[in-house]
């Protein structure tokens, strides 16, 4: 018998994958320096903690846990439905708004059509997209941010998808909705363009997209949100897509029959009705991002504006050696040079104490490297 290389026989795209490098561990952090007091700013958590409806709802669900979850998810369908406006024909739950990011690559995609993305955007865009062979089409940034022009003009005959993140993670940019909605307005029928709001809570009202109300004229529009920022579930694995429901059906045929467990729907459906923690988190965050820049300014550093719970600064320089020497003081941040920007760190918004800690350490490290 003949050795067969197992990677020989994978999908081209997928020998060309490079894998998504999520932040750091904070367990990880700690076995390595034997350091208790760690603090990580890395993954744009909520760094609140669960509401405690959420910590109480699980509780009372947890003999349940024998039993398969809903598998259509049927309440908490109805509690989006009814808070966004829209029908629960046109919902697909996912394992994390991730998943509906694979769905629609799943189910639109094949290795002779492109995918349209912006540079510095989103790393799970290339990653479902080169997952099911199809070819990546990344179109340089404008400031960091979408370059709506030229993206349209990378569109062609083979394209069916396009990933939008807006605020975009890493950049924290943000597009503006007539911009957004003439964009999406110019598409040719056969292209989707897929809508990632997952930091929607963060965004200042007056300046949000109300892409919702857009379902009813584009039925090749999908929008995508989760409850692993603002409603601070990321543990627990919940995000969902609104769509039209010829569309919410193509991907609910694709999904998983038992993709979102017991707790997590229930969690999800607790978190939506409490919109206390949902304002005191934003009103964190927005404190938060206010400290951290007039710090950033009094530092002589430069960052990018950002409408999420984060924001990359850039150090003009490479930023490996202050991203290590944070480390080692037992501060987790994130390097982006995988985004291609290799002088940025991207810091998430923590708690008031997190936040003063990190500036702290931060001039410290910056006195020393
Ligand atoms: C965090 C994030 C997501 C959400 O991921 P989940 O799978 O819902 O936890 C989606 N898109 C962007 C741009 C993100 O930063």
């Amino acid at each position: 018998m003949t050795m067969t290389s197992m990677f020989d026989l994978a999908l081209p795209g997928i020998q060309k994958l490079i894998p998504y490098t999520p932040g750091k561990p904070i367990e990880e952090l700690e076995r390595e320096l034997g350091l208790s007091e760690i603090i990580k700013l890395a993954s744009n958590e909520n760094p609140s903690g669960p509401s405690p409806q959420v910590t109480d709802a699980i509780k009372q669900a947890l003999p349940d846990i024998t039993r398969y979850p809903d598998g259509n998810g049927f309440k908490l369908k109805s509690v989006l439905a009814e808070k966004y406006g829209v029908e629960p024909c046109q919902i697909t739950l996912g394992n994390g708004s991730n998943e509906i990011l694979e769905l629609v690559a799943r189910t639109f995609l094949t290795p002779d059509l492109n995918v349209v993305f912006s540079q510095h955007a989103f790393a799970v865009y290339p990653l479902v997209t080169q997952s099911v062979g199809a070819k990546a089409q990344e179109v340089a940034a404008r400031d960091y941010g979408h370059d709506l022009v030229a993206m349209r003009e990378h569109i062609n005959d083979k394209t069916r998808l396009v990933f939008i993140a807006n605020p975009n993670n890493p950049t924290g940019t943000l597009l503006a909705a007539d911009a957004l909605e003439e964009f999406i307005a110019s598409l040719p029928a056969h292209v989707i363009c897929v809508l990632d709001e997952a930091y929607y809570e963060y965004v200042d009202p007056a300046k949000r997209a109300d892409a919702i109300a857009w379902l009813a004229h584009y039925p090749n529009l999908l929008i995508t949100r989760t409850f692993s920022k603002a409603y601070g579930l990321a543990g627990l694995r919940v995000g969902f897509g609104l769509a039209s429901a010829e569309m919410s059906d193509l991907l609910n045929r694709v999904r998983q029959p038992f993709n979102n467990n017991a707790l997590a729907l229930v969690a999800a459906e607790t978190a939506l009705q409490d919109q206390d923690y949902l304002q005191h988190s934003v009103a964190l965050n927005n404190a938060g991002m206010q400290l951290l820049t007039e710090a950033f300014a009094a530092l002589g550093l430069s960052w990018i504006p950002s409408a999420g719970n984060f924001v990359s600064v850039d150090f003009g320089r490479d930023a490996q050696p202050i991203y290590q020497a944070l480390l080692q003081k037992g501060v987790i941040v994130r390097p982006v040079a995988n985004y291609g920007m290799p002088t940025f760190l991207r810091i998430s918004i923590g708690t008031d104490v997190e936040n003063r800690f990190f500036i702290q350490v931060l001039s410290d490290v910056l006195n020393d490297v």
